[in-house]
Formats: structure tokens, C-alpha cells, sequence
């Protein structure tokens, strides 16, 4: 079915030089009450290949209004950007993966770099980041993460940090550079920690991303910080294809399915699904600049 194309600001912000594309309206009266932002997706994997179209579909019955997809290595670059070419509300990270540090070279900087310059869709520089669950290679992995961190501050970009069991390492990190003026603005993407950690990446202005992780029962730590995060410092990611949502938890997940992300966040905190998404998307727009404009204010 081809989708209606309609201008989704009241204004002419989306057709400032940074969103050249109109993004098409979702369908149906309650998704259209809805304007989510799924922040954090990898639809360039092989796993999309097929229904590409269909979960395009689903994702603008949903609501969705941005997609931002993250870019785990420099290969992909060339892949994402064409999907952008083909899904006008999509928007896109550049940058190396804790997990991916072979794929850091002599030049990745300079390709990044090159990237983000060469199109306003590019956003944020990232995943980037610290694992230190699957890996232990952390001197490695900072050495792929610092030039980074430096490439977004000179871009004056927003990064999205990935970061498993290496909260104390990160949190030193960002610190030491808050120090010397050179600590980006970002997002902690998936967020996993606890409370206490969720302060202090929330002392550096960082802001925190809630996954399908939240809607799994046994998940206590990140249901308490959906409860204390404040209003203006959170947002919502599907991380697709990985960690569907519950009740769709072990299959391939999609951007639609954020909207279960948001309901999960809205329950904990006691406020109504239109509250989380409305305010979900508000912080993306001010921390990417999305070009959804006065659209984000639909509620
Ligand atoms: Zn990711």
C-alpha cells in the first residue's frame, strides 16, 4: 500500500535543509494521537531484508514519527544511508561498536567524520562505548572510544553510548573529560544499570534510554530507574532486531514495537501512554534535533 504523504509540522521546520523528506503521517486516529520516536534501531540487517516494507508499514501505524538507526561499524555507513534514501523519517548514527574494535583503522576517524559531514541526516556518532560483558579488552576499547567522544565534540554531535558492565569505567571516563570541557552530550542507549549509576550518567547531562528490557519482569533495577528518571531526561529505543518487548520477547524485534516500550515506562511511572510518548519524543527532538519541530507538540 502506498502511504499518503502529508506534512507532519505545522510549521515548515521539516523542510528546513536538515529534512528534506516529508514523513508520512501514520494512519488511524489513536497512532496519529501518538508521535514516538524509536531512537535506537539496526533495520539495515540481513533479518529485514524481506518485509522491509511491511515493518515500514506497522512502524507508521504505530506512530512513529523518526527512526534514528545506529551504526555499529564504517561498512554499514553506505547500507544505512540508502535506507534513508528509502524511509524519509529515518535518521542515522556513524561510529565503531565497543564489541567491533578490529574494525577500527588508521583512518576510521576521518571516514566518520567525512560521513557526518557529507549528510544532515547524520545525528549522533555512535554506538559507541564500553562492554565489558562478552569482552575484556577494555584498554582496547578505549582506545577505539576516545577519538570518538573527540570526533562529537569537534562535530558538536550527540553520541549514544553503549555501556554492559562497565558503568565505573565510563562513568570515569566522561568525568575526566567533563574536567577538561571535552564530554560530549548523549544518550546511554538500552539502559541496564542501576538507579545509581542512572544518577551519574544523568550528572554529565546525559540522557537515558529505556529498551524492551523494561517490559521483562525480573528487570527491577531498570524499572526503578523508569520511576525516578526525570521527565525531561528520557527516551525510548527498540534496539531491533534485538530485545523484543514482552509479549513478543525471543522473536525478531521492530520499531512498531516501541510503542510497548513506552506503555511498559508509562505503567511505571503511573502516567498515560500519550504522557511518555509525547514527552519520550520531546527529549529526542532536543537532543538530535530531529526535525520533527511543533509535531512533537501534538498532544
Ligand atoms: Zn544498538
Amino acid at each position: 500500500m502506498a502511504a499518503v504523504t502529508i506534512p507532519v509540522a505545522c510549521g515548515d521546520a521539516i523542510r528546513s535543509p536538515e529534512a528534506p523528506n516529508e514523513a508520512p503521517s501514520p494512519s488511524g486516529s489513536a497512532a496519529a494521537a501518538l508521535a514516538l520516536v524509536d531512537s535506537h534501531c539496526h533495520i539495515v540487517f540481513r533479518n529485514f531484508d524481506d518485509d522491509l516494507d511491511a515493518v515500514a508499514q506497522r512502524w507508521r501505524e504505530a506512530g512513529i514519527r523518526r527512526l534514528l538507526h545506529a551504526c555499529v561499524e564504517p561498512s554499514e555507513i553506505p547500507a544505512i544511508r540508502a535506507l534513508a534514501d528509502r524511509f524519509p523519517e529515518l535518521r542515522y548514527s556513524v561510529g565503531v561498536h565497543p564489541l567491533d574494535t578490529e574494525h577500527w583503522q588508521a583512518d576510521t576517524a576521518q571516514v566518520l567524520r567525512a560521513a557526518a559531514e557529507a549528510d544532515p541526516r547524520v545525528l549522533a556518532i555512535g554506538e559507541l562505548g564500553l562492554d565489558l560483558f562478552r569482552e575484556k579488552n577494555l584498554d582496547q576499547q578505549l582506545a577505539v572510544l576516545r577519538p570518538q567522544l573527540d570526533l562529537a565534540c569537534e562535530l558538536d554531535l550527540p553520541v549514544i553510548i553503549h555501556c554492559r558492565d562497565a558503568a565505573e569505567a565510563m562513568l570515569a571516563e566522561l568525568r575526566e573529560r567533563r574536567e577538561r570541557g571535552a564530554c560530549p552530550r548523549g544518550v546511554m542507549h538500552c539502559w541496564g544499570g542501576t538507579p545509581e549509576e542512572m544518577d551519574g550518567f544523568l550528572e554529565l547531562g546525559l540522557f537515558i534510554s529505556f529498551s524492551g528490557t523494561v517490559t521483562f519482569p525480573k528487570a527491577e533495577a531498570t524499572h526503578a530507574c523508569a520511576r525516578q528518571v526525570p521527565a525531561d531526561r528520557y527516551l525510548v529505543e527498540t534496539d531491533c532486531p534485538f530485545l523484543a518487548p514482552v509479549p513478543r520477547r525471543g522473536k525478531r524485534n521492530e520499531p512498531a514495537y516501541v510503542a510497548a516500550v513506552a506503555q511498559r515506562v508509562a505503567d511505571l511511572r503511573g502516567e498515560s501512554l500519550e504522557t511518555v510518548a509525547h514527552q519520550s519524543t520531546a527529549n529526542a527532538e532536543a537532543l538530535f534535533g530531529l526535525g520533527l519541530g511543533p509535531a512533537a507538540d501534538t498532544v
